[in-house]
């Protein structure tokens, strides 16, 4: 099976001391080994797993954080204190540690020999207060981390962990995004507004701005051979509607989607962007409001927010790769609008065009209709509904001065009914723990009408994100009340502040 992130590794580093001899250190290792193995060779996680020789002192701890750090193939780094390893050894190291690290509280064994015990065994297998030394030293260091208990054989632990390493991807992902942004916000929006600044600090991304005409430029030198051949994979790929197949009367307006993504691909790759927005309000010379074209890159794992909303792409790109390998998808989304059925609410949610195909197993219809937003010709699009199952909605608000993440667990469900009229591809979801406290929620957080939706990780994949992002999270799920919610919005706004210092 190969990994999804094959070429990229986690660190597995065991801690011990030299106290108890050699014949002690040799067990560990094997045992360590043995565990760094079988996390490996789990399909649960999708990074290569590397043991590293047993940590015994502060010189080396703090070695091998420098190492994980330089190393751009190094994603994250598990720590685990086989035997009592005095956590001041850790203190340099942890204070060096760039790098994502999850704490994995466990054993070698899962039972325990009761009639052998003895001190021995005792000595070699005492996780159970090592690990409580290095939790005390990384707590009292602010280190951020995520702490996994159990045996690995134990599935739950495997999938915890898996979901972590995704979310080290997802954050070596920003490190390395660039993001293109043709034109710039849709006048007076508020929320799609934000500091591009702070976010290359955060997460890393480099939000950048091209004149549309650049997109134009591009659009323009496509040949007609390429173009012909991308036409072609398309009536392979979907129920393309007669009038814009070969020899339809609106054949040609499909052939120019074809060329707007050609040209967008190309120029994102000229530029090595994995993510960019677009603005209806500024479409310079381009004929039609990219759709298709947008709907395809994002099939293709790039980042897009719509009316240059460069956060949401950033969370667009975020998702796509942390959910590499497995069913479902992610995309943009909006909250449009509602059925307020009492206790059977559900929310209708869409875009003008670009909802990523990625969020069927269906095949999409190719469609052209009228657009009346951005005065231009009319644009292509694919045309599907969302899968059922369960998804989550997040957006990423700047709130001055700090960003915050707002995330929903959602039920995707069938539409009510057939669509006929409705021309853009959709998703109906019925919000958790119920439409009322859900939308309040989400409203006293100050969340975003723009979102991912992704039904490829659940939440726990942006709490490990935030977590290491160190940036706010709050969760709207099934768990929620309204009152405990408002009061964590106004805990929260203390602690973000308290916790940036100065
Ligand atoms: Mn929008």
């Amino acid at each position: 099976m190969t990994k999804p992130y094959a070429d990229r590794e986690i660190w597995f580093l065991t801690g011990s001391q030299g106290l108890y001899g050699e014949d002690t250190l040799r067990q560990v290792a094997e045992q360590s080994q043995e565990v760094a193995r079988l996390l490996d060779e789990s399909s649960d996680i999708p990074a290569k797993v590397v043991w590293k020789p047993v940590l015994k002192d502060s010189a080396a701890i703090r070695r091998a954080a420098l190492d994980a750090n330089s190393d751009d193939s190094v994603i994250g780094v598990i720590v685990w204190m086989h035997t009592f390893s005095p956590a001041k050894m850790w203190i340099a190291g942890l204070d060096a540690l760039r790098t994502p690290l999850l704490h994995l509280h466990t054993q070698a064994d899962v039972e325990l020999p009761w009639d052998s015990i003895d001190m021995d065994f005792m000595n070699l297998n005492q996780a159970a207060h090592g690990d409580r030394e290095f939790g005390y030293v990384a707590t009292r260091l602010g280190t951020s981390r995520k702490t996994v208990v159990g045996h690995v054989s134990n599935p739950a632990v495997t999938a915890s962990i898996g979901t972590w390493v995704r979310a080290c991807a997802g954050w070596a992902a920003t490190h390395e995004l660039v993001l293109a942004r043709f034109g710039d916000n849709m006048r007076n929006v508020a929320v799609t507004e934000g500091d591009k600044t702070e976010a290359e600090l955060r997460f890393g991304v480099s939000v950048n701005t091209w004149g549309v005409n650049d997109l134009v430029a591009a659009v323009e030198a496509v040949s007609d051979a390429d173009v012909d051949a991308l036409v072609a994979e398309y009536e392979d790929l979907y129920d393309v509607v007669p009038a814009l197949r070969k020899g339809g009367d609106r054949h040609e307006s499909l052939r120019y989607g074809a060329r707007q993504e050609i040209a967008l691909r190309t120029f994102l790759e000229s530029v090595g962007a994995k993510a960019f927005t677009t603005n209806f309000e500024d479409l310079g010379g381009l004929r039609q409001l990219p759709g298709l074209a947008v709907q395809r890159l994002m099939a293709e794992g790039y980042g897009f927010g719509a009316e240059g909303d460069w956060k949401t792409a950033v969370l667009v790109r975020a998702a796509k790769v942390m959910g590499e390998g497995l069913p479902g998808g992610a995309s943009l989304m909006e909250d449009y609008t509602y059925d307020l059925t009492p206790g059977d609410e559900r929310i209708l949610g869409a875009h003008m065009l670009e909802i990523c195909p990625t969020l069927t197993t269906s095949k999409p219809a190719l469609e052209i209709h009228p657009l009346g937003i951005g005065d231009r010709e009319d644009p292509v699009r694919l045309v599907f509904d969302t899968d059922p199952g369960v998804g989550v909605v997040v957006s990423l608000a700047d709130m001055r001065d700090r960003f915050r993440l707002t995330a929903n667990v959602v039920d995707i469900v069938p539409p009510t009914a057939a669509l006929p009229n409705l021309p853009v591809a959709r998703a109906v979801w019925q919000p958790r723990p119920d439409f009322r406290t859900s939308a309040e929620a989400w409203l006293t957080a100050g969340g975003a009408h723009h979102t991912v939706l992704t039904t490829a990780v659940g939440v726990e994949a942006f709490e490990d994100f935030a977590e290491i992002a160190r940036t706010e999270l709050l969760v709207i799920d099934e768990s929620t009340t309204r009152r405990a919610f408002r009061e964590q919005v106004r805990w929260n706004q203390a602690y973000w502040r308290l916790a940036q210092g100065l």
